[in-house]
């Protein structure tokens, strides 16, 4: 079990949570959550406190930032397995201080063979599925990448073998961890889909309850998993038995007798899995200010989309003197970037996705003229080509943006020689398809749901149609940026298409507009994706900017409730790097109960 330093007593609220208040509910202390730690010889931020501390734990005994990373990782696959985990997929970045290079993997999730653009149509109607339909079931399970990501950051990057990093988590899922008002919502949120598969039920639902608020879930199942992992490799879960119960719970999801809904079956076939490989990518590059800005390439839009976002903002000066002005700028960039990206990003195997183009300053600059500081273009707004210099002006209308889902985690490390990882991994929804693998403790995606079921408009370009084997567009953006070569900023979050626009909010409060870090992190989020309507928390909605950018002709809605009663966007974790070799980690505050930062050596 890890050692959180602190602890403080679980307030385990019977009313609000309807638990069962007759009989004395156990309860455990739950491990101290802090958003701030600063210090030096490396530091950890991620939605948890054990996962933190798995980290933490892994850089005392002398790994660096990748085992960290990994060890981290594993330990949210116990702790936050609606989030993350082996059977998800997710996006590596990787800064080397040797080296001085940013090197990414692609450990996104790939669409079995059998998959065909009109798998996610109805074949009478010809038209989509319900989405929720394609979330609960066996086909939008996509090949997990997640294992052979670990193994393959260990491999490039890392001190320590597989088996050694996995060991936090393996403790953790063996002796259990005390359950939080988070977690019990979040079972809450799935219940009832949950209870429509019988080894999720008998995984989440223990004695068929919602787990209950200091209670100590334990996992065997996945330490078995884990320790299967530990000495076979990632290989463990792409062939034999484990390959094996994948397909199964795929093709034949287990659900419940008396379920209130069906399980599509899917098309995942153990050669799937074992043709499953890690794509090494180039990181996507732009400058910002005096920043260098690195982040994940396609199949990816986050390193596009975030970059050409910065790109369009690096034609003006933003300032917190005039915060209205920022705020608009920063909305209006989002828009355009967004009307680009749907039209451009797919999975650059099966689509040419002009990566450099969406990049290139002149380009940002092209799209820059659309915009008024005294009125708010109309959306969908229609894409550009940057294959075409100065096309970019004329507005025009585009196609309607896809649905995307809101979940994922984020976590960011560094460690005393200067490396920096930003790693954001996901299964998609929280609580992925809800299917578990019997006898493996696990959770599979849903990340096929990431592509388009159909095209925006009929004959239209679709460069996210399912297709055998590709990687469905995701919106993730671990991103690390360097100032004079050397580390400045690791940041990320999850959120679904809400991830670019909060990275890219929470760098321009804190490099334009002035405010530290926490502060950046913390403040109030508004998302505008080219919609007519940009999404924003209450917060965002009852501060004095809402008024003012309304008269700019800014039209704003509450963002849809995600994970909490409160609807909120993203949960960053971020690190900045300070003078002197000493580091500040960051991580959310409240949203989602909030995050953990830890460093190795506190500062005094
Ligand atoms: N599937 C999403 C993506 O790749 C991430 C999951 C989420 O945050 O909702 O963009």
């Amino acid at each position: 079990m890890v050692t959180i330093g602190k602890t403080v007593l679980a307030v385990a609220c019977c009313a609000a949570l309807a638990v069962a208040c007759g009989s004395p509910a156990p309860s455990e202390p739950q491990p101290v959550r802090s958003p701030v730690a600063v210090g030096s010889d490396g530091a950890v931020s991620s939605v948890n406190p054990y996962a933190s501390q798995a980290g933490i734990d892994v850089l005392k005994a002398g790994g660096n930032a990748v085992d960290a990373a990994v060890a981290t990782a594993a330990a949210l696959g116990v702790v936050e397995p609606y989030s993350a985990g082996i059977g998800g997929g997710g996006y590596f970045v990787y800064y080397d201080a040797r080296t001085g290079k940013v090197q990414t993997l692609d450990g996104r999730e790939t669409a079995p063979a059998a998959m065909k653009p009109e798998t996610f149509l109805d074949p009478a109607t010809g038209r989509p599925i319900p989405f929720d339909q394609a979330v609960n079931s066996g086909l939008s399970v996509g090949v997990p990448g997640t294992p052979a990501t670990w193994e393959q950051a260990l491999r490039g990057w890392g001190t320590i073998p597989l088996s050694r990093a996995l060991d936090p988590a393996i403790r953790l899922a063996q002796d259990g961890f005390v359950v939080g008002d988070q977690f019990r919502a979040e079972t809450a949120m799935n219940e009832q889909r949950f209870r429509a598969v019988t080894p999720t039920t008998q995984l989440f639902l223990p004695g068929g309850e919602l787990p209950v608020v200091g209670s100590r879930l334990r996992n065997p199942d996945l330490a078995a998993t884990y320790r299967l992992l530990a000495q076979e490799g990632a290989r463990a879960v792409y062939h034999g038995a484990l390959a094996e119960d994948i397909v199964r719970a795929v093709q034949q999801p287990p659900v419940a007798q008396g379920a209130d809904r069906t399980f599509r079956p899917g098309l995942m076939q153990t050669a799937d899995l074992a043709a499953y490989t890690v794509a090494p990518r180039e990181p996507t590059h732009s400058t910002y200010r005096d920043l260098d800005i690195y982040g994940m390439a396609p199949s990816s839009s986050g390193g596009t989309t975030v970059g050409e976002t910065l790109n369009i903002l690096g034609n003006y000066q933003l300032s917190s003197a005039d915060r209205v002005q920022a705020l608009h700028h920063y909305l209006e960039a989002t828009r355009i970037a967004y009307a680009d990206r749907n039209r451009w990003l797919g999975d650059p195997a099966f689509t040419t996705v002009p990566t450099d183009g969406l990049l290139s300053p002149e380009f940002g600059k092209d799209r820059a003229c659309l915009i008024s500081p005294t009125a708010t273009l109309a959306s969908p707004l229609a894409p550009a080509d940057p294959n075409h210099p100065a096309s970019g002006c004329p507005a025009g209308v585009g196609a309607a943006p896809p649905r995307e889902g809101p979940s994922t985690t984020h976590l960011v490390t560094s460690d005393r020689q200067g490396n920096v990882v930003s790693y954001t991994l996901t299964i998609e929804q929280t609580g992925g398809s809800g299917i578990t693998v019997p006898g493996r403790g696990f959770l599979l995606n849903n990340e096929l749901t990431d592509f388009d079921f159909a095209p925006s408009t009929p004959g239209a370009p679709a460069p996210n149609l399912p297709g055998a084997g590709k990687r469905p567009r995701s919106s993730m953006a671990p991103t690390i940026v360097l100032r004079g070569g050397k580390p400045f900023l690791a940041i990320g979050s999850p959120g679904g298409s809400t991830i670019i626009t909060t990275v890219a909010q929470t760098l321009v409060n804190h490099i334009d507009l002035g405010m530290s870090l926490p502060d950046a992190i913390a403040a109030p989020r508004a998302s505008q994706r080219n919609s007519a309507n940009t999404e924003a928390e209450q917060a965002f909605l009852d501060s004095p900017d809402r008024a003012a950018l309304e008269r700019l002709g800014q039209r704003f809605v509450l963002a849809p409730p995600t994970l909490s009663p409160l609807p909120q966007i993203g949960a960053v974790e971020a690190l900045e790097f300070l003078d002197g070799g000493a580091v500040q980690a960051a991580a959310e505050p409240v949203r989602r109960t909030g995050g953990s930062a830890m460093v190795v050596t506190p500062r005094p």
